[in-house]
């Protein structure tokens, strides 16, 4: 990979090898980056067709073989609220089964879903709870006080459960708008304090700019320099990779996305999904982070996904026929070169 200064960097293991331009070399540890595939679930519930069951056995198999090894495979919700979950049980103890080593992570709204996780074997827990009050009783039905009160019964009932709480609207809300100065770094450390050691800041609606990621992230890291942090960026008005890329910058190693940018948005009908997550690896490899994650076969399973589950795919390499795609398809769908 080359610039116009004449340096160029490339992958060599775990290491990476900058060539200056005046032919000195540096080698570099790189940089690790943890994905967390949440396509199964935040990705599949936004799919109005029910994906089969044996469909997401499949694609989660060929994720693991891609390398991913952080995967929210599902969430235990109501079955009547989010239908595409029904069978969160049966995934959640086949991938438990399958890939003990592998960080699975589920969703769960109350105490209810907790119980049936840790029923599951799921150990890593996602609970959400929004920064904007008007945000949580949407999407939640609850207030604030009452989700915090919801966290501390399950801390108390599973306290061997690793819990990350994720904070919806965290850069902006539907309703309320941007957060106010110190707002999500103020409620980051409540919940800190109440014993949760990992929280995932969510740009929920899409709204945030990559300069917002890095104040915010900068002023929760002061007030909690202990705290593990991670992102979850939706790619509504096209910052998904430019924000993730601020949170990494600032040293935030565990960012989500979605195959095939696969989601949306309950409170913008239209707009696109979550970041992409082989758009996402294709940015970190090139830039000489490690993600352990083999490209070529996430792109092609990105590509199976999109053939067979109808959905709302935001993601950039997922929509690039390449050559001889387009040559297989012959007809009219022809590739030109200008
Ligand atoms: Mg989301």
């Amino acid at each position: 990979m080359s610039d116009d200064s004449g340096a160029y960097c490339q992958t060599n293991g775990k290491r990476r090898v900058i060539r200056l331009s005046h032919g000195r070399e540096e080698e570099k540890k790189m940089d690790q980056i943890h994905i967390y595939e949440v396509g199964p679930r935040d990705g599949w519930q936004n799919v109005s067709e029910p994906v089969s069951t044996e469909e997401k056995k499949k694609i989660i198999d060929v994720l693991a073989d891609a390398g991913v090894s952080h995967i929210q495979i599902c969430s235990f919700v109501s079955h009547r609220a989010i239908p595409q979950m029904r069978d969160a049980k049966e995934v959640a103890e086949y991938c438990v089964s399958r890939y003990p080593n592998m960080d699975l992570m589920a969703l769960v709204p109350n105490l209810r879903g907790a119980k049936d996780a840790q029923e599951s074997g799921i150990r890593h827990l996602s609970y959400v709870v929004s920064l904007s009050e008007s945000h949580n009783k949407v999407n939640i039905n609850r207030t604030r006080e009452e989700s915090l009160k919801e966290l501390e019964n399950i801390i108390k009932t599973y306290p061997d459960l690793d819990i990350c709480v994720d904070i919806a609207t965290a850069f902006g809300c539907p309703f309320e708008g941007r957060p106010k100065e110190r707002e999500l770094a103020k409620f980051t450390e409540h919940v800190y304090r109440m014993g949760i050691k990992e929280i995932c800041l969510c740009d929920t609606i899409g709204v945030a700019d990559p300069r917002q990621v890095r104040t915010e992230i900068r002023s929760v890291e002061k007030t909690c320099p202990k705290l593990e942090l991670m992102v979850h960026i939706h790619d509504t008005r096209g910052m998904g990779l430019a924000c993730t890329l601020a949170a990494a910058e600032e040293g935030v190693t565990k960012v989500q996305s979605t195959l095939g940018g696969l989601g949306g948005c309950p409170f913008a009908p239209g707009a696109s999904g979550n970041t992409a997550t082989e758009d996402l690896v294709y940015m970190f490899q090139n830039m000489g982070y490690d993600t352990g994650i083999d490209f070529g076969k996430l792109l092609k399973l990105s590509k199976y996904q999109k053939s067979v589950i109808r959905g709302n795919y935001s993601g950039h390499h997922v929509m690039i026929q390449t050559m001889q795609e387009c040559g297989k398809k012959g007809g009219g769908q022809k590739c030109t070169v200008r």
